[in-house]
C-alpha cells in the first residue's frame, strides 16, 4: 500500500521498492558522508578565519546512553582531569575557593597573579590542604583553658565544640572535648575545662576517608569526630552539622596515589616571577601557567627552559598562542601544554585594538592539531559562552577549555553579587588587561611585592610605558549560582551533545574529527538565526534545574 499520495516525490510503483536497502543503497551510492570534514570546514575560510557560531557538528547514530559519555582528557603530557573544565586566571574568576570546588568536580582552577606572591602562594596551600569535609585547622584549646575563655571563643566563632589537645595546638595529643553543653550551665567560669571536658571520645585514624569518617560519624551520636594520628595527636575534625554537606566527589581532580587536590597557579615570565614561583612549588604547585597574551617570545622561551631545568616534576603550560608557528617555539622550548586563544574573550578588545588575534575555532584547529603530534595538550581559552561552545573548542581538537566571563557569575568566584543596572544580580568580571586590573597594580606600588603582582600589566607588555594601554574592559556578569550546580550541567550538556554526534568519549570524538568520520558544516547568517530562537513574542531562557 504506498505511503504518499498525490503530489508526492514517491515513484509511481512505491510497493516495490524494498525500503531494508536503503543503508545498502547509501553505502554503494553516497560514499561521501553528508556534511564535510574538518580539514574542509577550516579550509573553506582560508582566506579568514572561523568562529565556533561558524559553524555545526552533524549529528550521527546514537548506539549508547549519555551518561556512558566519559569527559576525560588530558591537561598536559603527564597530567589529565576528569572533565575538561578549567577557570581562567583571572582576579574576578579564580583563587582558592574556585580552584577547591572546581576540583572537587573534576576541572581546575588557575589561581590568578594580580596578587602579592605571598598571596597566591596562600591560596596555593589552602588549595592543596583542602580535604573535602574534614577540618583541617579547627580551633583547639588547652586542658588550663578556662570556661570563660570557652565562652568567650563560642561567641567569636560561632561554634562551641573544641578539642582539648596537651599543649592546646593541632599536632598535640588529644586529651578531651568540649562542647557547648559543657559550658552552658557550668557556673564556676574560672575553672579549667579539664573539669568538664567529656574524655569518651570517638576518634577515628588520620588515613580515613569521608564515606567511612561520615559513617562512624553518624553511628557514634556526638557531634564531633576527632582525627588523630597514630600517637593520638590530634590532625583534623569532622562535625556532624556538616553530614549533609560532606558530599562525596568522585571526579575530584587528584594525582595517582595522592589525596589532594591538584593544584595550578599563573605567572608571567620577568626575572622577579622566578621568586614568586619558588614561593608556589613551596606552597604544592602541580601545573603552572605562563600567562601572556602573545607567549611565542624569547622570554617565554627562556622561562620554560628554566623551569624544566630547575623543577623537573613541575608542568609547564605555555601560551597563549594562535598559530602552528608561534605552538612551535614553544613546544620546542619544552611545553607540557599550551593555552590557545587570542582576543576571543568576553572581556577582550584585543582584536580591536591591537589589530592581531584569530578567530578561536581556526585557532584552535591549527595549533591542536599540530601540537597533537608532539603529544602536547592544549587548552581552547576564551570565547566560550555556551555548552556549545565548550563541545566545538573541543572537536577543534583541545583537550580542555577555559572559561572567564561564564564562570564569573558563580558563587565561588572572588567578589560580591550586586543589582546590576536592569535589577538583575550581578557579579563583577573585568579583562585583566583592562585599565581597572592595571590601575590595581599601581595601587600596590608602595608594597615591596608590587612589582610581581602586576599580572595585568605583565600579560600585556604596557608596563614600561607612560599611557596605560587597555586590552580589556571591566563590566559585570549575570548570577548562575554555584558551581556545584554549574558545572554539573556543563557536563550534562557535554555529554548529551557528544552522544548526539554519536561519540562515546572525548577520545572518540577527537579521533572521528581526524579521520573524517564525525562532520561539520558551515553555518551562514541565517542558518545562525534560524537556530537561535525567533518569532516568539517573548520567552525565558532558563538552561537548567
Ligand atoms: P558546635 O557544635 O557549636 O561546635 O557547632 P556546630 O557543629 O553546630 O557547627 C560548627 C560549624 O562550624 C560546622 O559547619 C563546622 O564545619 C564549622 N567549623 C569551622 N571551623 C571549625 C572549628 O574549628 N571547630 C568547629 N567545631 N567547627 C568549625
Ligand atoms: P572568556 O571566557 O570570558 O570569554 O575569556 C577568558 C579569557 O580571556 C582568559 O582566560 C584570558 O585568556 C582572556 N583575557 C582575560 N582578560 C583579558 C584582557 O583584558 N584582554 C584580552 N585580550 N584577553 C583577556
Amino acid at each position: 500500500m504506498p505511503i504518499l499520495n498525490g503530489d508526492s516525490m514517491a515513484p509511481a510503483n512505491v510497493d516495490a521498492l524494498d525500503f531494508s536497502k536503503a543503508l545498502e543503497v547509501l553505502e554503494k551510492e553516497y560514499p561521501e558522508r553528508d556534511g564535510i570534514d574538518a580539514k574542509t570546514l577550516i579550509d573553506s575560510a582560508r582566506n579568514g578565519g572561523l568562529t565556533y557560531n561558524d559553524f555545526l557538528m552533524v549529528p550521527g547514530y546514537i548506539g549508547f546512553p549519555a551518561s556512558d559519555v566519559t569527559l576525560e582528557s588530558p591537561v598536559t603530557k603527564r597530567i589529565a582531569l576528569k572533565t575538561p573544565f578549567i577557570s581562567s586566571p583571572m582576579d574576578t574568576v579564580t583563587e582558592h575557593n574556585m580552584a577547591i570546588h572546581l576540583a572537587l568536580l573534576g576541572g581546575l582552577g588557575v589561581i590568578h597573579h594580580n596578587c602579592s606572591s605571598d598571596e597566591q602562594a596562600e591560596m596555593v596551600r589552602k588549595v592543596k590542604r583542602f580535604e573535602n569535609g574534614f577540618i583541617l585547622d579547627p580551633v583547639v584549646i588547652s586542658p588550663t583553658t578556662t570556661v570563660a575563655e570557652a565562652k568567650a571563643l563560642k561567641e567569636k566563632w560561632g561554634f562551641g565544640g573544641f578539642p582539648v589537645t596537651e599543649n592546646g595546638t593541632l599536632r598535640s595529643k588529644l586529651v578531651g572535648i568540649i562542647t557547648p553543653r559543657d559550658v552552658q550551665f557550668h557556673d564556676n567560669l574560672n575553672d579549667p575545662v579539664s573539669a568538664v571536658m567529656s574524655t569518651d571520645l570517638v576518634t577515628a585514624r588520620q588515613g580515613i576517608d569521608l564515606v567511612e569518617a561520615n559513617s562512624i560519624l553518624s553511628k557514634s551520636k556526638k557531634g564531633k569526630l576527632p582525627i588523630v594520628d597514630e600517637n593520638f595527636n590530634l590532625i583534623a575534625l569532622l562535625s556532624r552539622s556538616d553530614l549533609m554537606k560532606n558530599m562525596h566527589y568522585p571526579l575530584a581532580s587528584k594525582l595517582p596515589h595522592s589525596k589532594q587536590l591538584i593544584s595550578a597557579a599563573a605567572i608571567g615570565t620577568r626575572p622577579e616571577d622566578k621568586i614568586r614561583l619558588q614561593k608556589l612549588v613551596d606552597a604544592g604547585l602541580d601545573i603552572v601557567i605562563l600567562d601572556s597574551s602573545q607567549g611565542n617570545s624569547m622570554y617565554q622561551i627562556e622561562m620554560i627552559k628554566y623551569i624544566k631545568e630547575k623543577y623537573p616534576g613541575l608542568d609547564v603550560i605555555g601560551g597563549n598562542v594562535v598559530t602552528r608557528e608561534q605552538a612551535a617555539t614553544l613546544i620546542a622550548a619544552g611545553v607540557d601544554g599550551l593555552r590557545i586563544g587570542m582576543g576571543s574573550g568576553s572581556a577582550c578588545i584585543t582584536q580591536e585594538v591591537m589589530a592581531v588575534g584569530r578567530p578561536q575555532a581556526t585557532s584552535v584547529y591549527n595549533v591542536a592539531q599540530f601540537s597533537k603530534r608532539f603529544g602536547v595538550p592544549c587548552i581552547a581559552d576564551g570565547g566560550i559562552q555556551n555548552v556549545g561552545h565548550i563541545v566545538k573548542g573541543l572537536a577543534m581538537g583541545a583537550t580542555t577549555v577555559m572559561m572567564g566571563g561564564l564562570l564569573a557569575g558563580t558563587t565561588e568566584s572572588p567578589g560580591q553579587y550586586f543589582v546590576g543596572r536592569d535589577g538583575q544580580l550581578v557579579k563583577a568580571y573585568r579583562g585583566m588587561g583592562s585599565i581597572d586590573a592595571m590601575e590595581d597594580k599601581k595601587a600596590a606600588a608602595g608594597n615591596k611585592d608590587a612589582k610581581a603582582s602586576n599580572a595585568g600589566t605583565a600579560r600585556y607588555f604596557s608596563e614600561g610605558d607612560r599611557v596605560l594601554v587597555a586590552q580589556g574592559v571591566s563590566g559585570s556578569v549575570q548570577d548562575r549560582g554555584s558551581i556545584t550546580k554549574f558545572v554539573p550541567y556543563l557536563m550534562a550538556g557535554v555529554q548529551h551533545s557528544l552522544q548526539d554526534i554519536g561519540v562515546k568519549s572525548l577520545v572518540d570524538l577527537r579521533e572521528g574529527v581526524v579521520n573524517g568520520s564525525v562532520r561539520f558544516e558551515l553555518r551562514t547568517a541565517s542558518a545562525q538565526a534560524e537556530g537561535g530562537v525567533h518569532g516568539l513574542h517573548s520567552f525565558d531562557k532558563k538552561l537548567y534545574s
